[in-house]
């Protein structure tokens, strides 16, 4: 598996010569994005320019679907690996401490799976992805969408997960001071991430959650889900369309991320087509993970013309992952003109097959993918580190490419 992957990075035309054997430490200035890889859900870790630090979603699916192995192995759970991750690439590796971390939506693969076999803390909390992550490293701030009532759409509290999760955020907030706060869409402050006065032009926004989207000026929002007493009850909202969306710039580099939001479900009402909306508000984008595993449904024709991305991160975990058909949109030159690389975290070998040829398209199929963008935003470059081991040993380098 890793042989093909090694393959199909070699053809790629945008590949760097001289990679060095492991990722040149972070530096003052600095903005890096590493979207991490454990075969069971999302997580990327963000260093900003001043050192603040971010995490976004520690997904941990324990009853995997065939196919979707544990990686680096089965030695640890998905949210040990991502907090040796982190202790790995941390700007200060003796105390890896998260200033954020942020739950884009309620789901496994986003922030754990709590099962009978789950290990718990000394206040009988199981720790599983997001919990186990911040019980082992600790964070300034939790950002979530539902914070403090957890009742919209319906009433989260009776999912056992998300009941775990409460209960271990208010254990932490009375033993360890930890911060709780519920997303505020639109607004330019609720992450502090430019304290350095040298590097300034530096931001996270979160642009929507819970059908709440940002219009593009100032902090104002609009609520683009009708009320649920309009809704029948199937078409509710469901918790992919209530992910927070983030955009974070650094001069002229601009990045998405947007947990599990829907494209244009097919057959559903138009407002459930999140993408759609989103889209014209964020305009010309450097570089966008692409939402939902670019599975079935998200990176709209529409979506992709208005992002225009030089590079597009897949989380792909599941053998489901993307899907034939949103890959070839991907690659379509007729939504926008231009060359992109595409990166899969880890492709699984059933999808290398319902893919078929298209998969040497991609610039590389397999690995923890970071994105390090350069003192000032003008500038980034793309690194690929091996996910089969724990030294992470860089595989290939793309770049540089220039921010618009
Ligand atoms: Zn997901």
């Amino acid at each position: 598996m890793w042989c093909l992957g090694v393959i199909l990075t070699a053809a790629v035309s945008g590949q760097q010569a001289g990679v060095p054997l492991t990722l040149p430490p972070w530096t003052a200035g600095t903005l890096d994005l590493h979207h991490i890889v454990t075969g069971r859900g999302n997580s990327t870790f963000v260093v900003f320019p001043d050192a603040t630090t971010m995490l976004v979603d520690a997904g941990a699916v324990v009853s995997a679907p065939l196919h979707a192995d544990p990686l680096p192995d089965g030695s640890r759970s998905p949210g040990a690996w991502i907090v040796d991750y982190v202790r790995q690439f941390h700007p200060t590796p003796a105390r890896p401490h998260l200033d954020y971390a942020v739950v884009t939506h309620f789901h496994a693969d986003h922030f754990g799976e709590v099962t009978a076999g789950s290990r718990t803390n000394g206040a009988g909390v199981a720790l599983s992805g997001i919990t186990e992550v911040l019980d082992s490293l600790g964070a300034g701030v939790v950002v979530d969408r539902a914070w403090p009532s957890y009742d919209y759409p319906s009433d989260l509290r009776a999912d056992a997960a998300v009941d775990n999760y409460r209960r271990f955020l208010a254990d932490a907030v009375a033993r360890t001071g930890l911060r709780v706060e519920r997303v505020r869409v639109g607004s330019a402050s609720q992450f502090r991430v430019n304290r350095d006065p040298r590097w300034p032009d530096v931001g996270v926004r979160p642009v929507a959650a819970n059908g709440e989207i940002w219009t593009g000026t100032g902090e104002a929002t609009e609520q683009t889900f009708p009320p649920l007493a309009a809704l029948a009850h199937a078409d509710h909202p469901d918790e992919n369309m209530c992910s927070i969306g983030l955009r974070l710039h650094y001069g002229r580099f601009d990045y998405f991320t947007g947990g599990d939001l829907p494209g244009d479900p097919e057959g559903a009402p138009a407002w459930q087509g999140v993408e759609t909306r989103l889209g014209a508000v964020l305009g010309p984008t450097d570089v966008h993970q692409v939402n939902h595993h670019g599975s079935i449904d998200p990176a709209t024709p529409g979506f992709l013309a208005a992002l225009r991305s030089r590079v597009l991160i897949v989380p792909a975990w599941a053998p489901t992952h993307p899907s034939p058909d949103v890959l070839k949109r991907l690659l379509n030159t007729r939504y926008y003109a231009g060359p992109r690389d595409v990166f899969t975290l880890a492709l699984r070998e059933p999808m290398t097959h319902a893919i078929g040829a298209r998969v040497r398209q991609l610039a590389a199929p397999h690995g923890h993918v970071v994105v390090r963008v350069a003192p000032g935003g003008a500038a980034y470059s793309v690194y690929v580190l091996d996910y089969t081991s724990p030294a992470r040993r860089v595989t290939a380098m793309f770049g540089p490419y220039a921010s618009r």
